[in-house]
């Protein structure tokens, strides 16, 4: 069984996904990685938090302690996480404080865009605490599906429930001027084939949502996409059953951050 992240994996670097699935020699976690992984876990835990913070929000409360609410919010989560991940933070070196630091501003803004999103969503309709939580359309965080047929597992990041099944995939890392990344297209239209399969019904559309810059962008499923996600299904599996290492990625600024260079460079 291959996962929707085999994919992606394969297209930054087949000989490396070989040496992790096949040889089982895996990277160690970079600053990068582990940073992204805090934010990512950040974003997540706050979703969850939504419900909490809205049902005790009243129309005689002010923007700001709906504001305050949420930034101790984002506080509270981000301290657990850098906590969580202390061990690997200290292995590279980096102190909780400054990783505090650099990360806070960044669930400052979203603490407040969130608020700022919410006071203004209740203001417009007149509701508050549970009838607007009510009003919201529901999301289902971390669905995992299995696919006995494409034999392959996702973990999605969010669906949307609202009349359709809608795919939402985070990403914490830069965003393209315009559109999506293609491994993050991909990844959403393998997340797609997998909620139409198991909901038994045609999912056409999902969103990337690139916090850095707080937009979603959206991608459509089609036959060429549909087409290209199978291609690759193909191209992984004969990947992982040959016994030949693949060859070197052709574009060797990867192999400047890769963990496992050395090991690379001596076969
Ligand atoms: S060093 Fe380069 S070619 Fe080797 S696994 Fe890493 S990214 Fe791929």
């Amino acid at each position: 069984m291959l996962s929707v992240t085999d994919l992606t994996g394969y297209m930054y670097c087949s000989r490396k996904l070989y040496f992790n699935k096949v040889l089982g020699i895996r990277e160690k976690a970079s600053v990068v990685s582990i940073k992204g992984t805090i934010k990512h876990a950040v974003f997540e835990d706050a979703g969850r938090e939504d419900k909490n913070t809205l049902l005790s929000f009243r129309n005689t409360d002010s923007l700001e302690s709906l504001e305050m609410n949420y930034r101790v919010v984002y506080y509270k989560i981000l301290m657990f996480h850098i906590q969580r991940m202390k061990k690997e933070l200290e292995a590279q070196g980096l102190k909780t404080l400054a990783v505090y630091q650099e990360l806070w501003p960044f669930f400052l803004k979203e603490a407040q865009d969130k608020s700022r999103y919410f006071f203004a969503l209740a203001k417009e309709k007149n509701l508050y605490g549970e009838t607007l939580w009510l009003a919201l359309p529901k999301a289902v965080p971390e669905l995992k599906i299995i696919s006995q047929k494409l034999e392959l597992i996702g973990i999605i990041d969010r669906v949307e429930i609202d009349g359709s099944f809608v795919p939402i995939e985070i990403k914490t890392g830069s965003a393209p001027k315009e559109g999506v990344w293609k491994e993050n297209m991909i990844q959403l239209g393998a997340y797609m084939l997998l909620l139409s399969e198991h909901y038994g019904k045609e999912i056409t559309e999902g969103y990337i949502e690139y916090r850095a810059v707080n937009e979603r962008r959206k991608v459509f499923m089609n036959p060429f996409l549909k087409d290209e996600i199978f291609e690759l299904l193909r191209k992984v599996r004969q990947t992982l059953n040959s016994k030949e290492l693949p060859e070197k990625t052709k574009d060797l600024r990867k192999c400047d951050s890769c963990g496992i260079r050395e090991i690379c460079y001596s076969r």
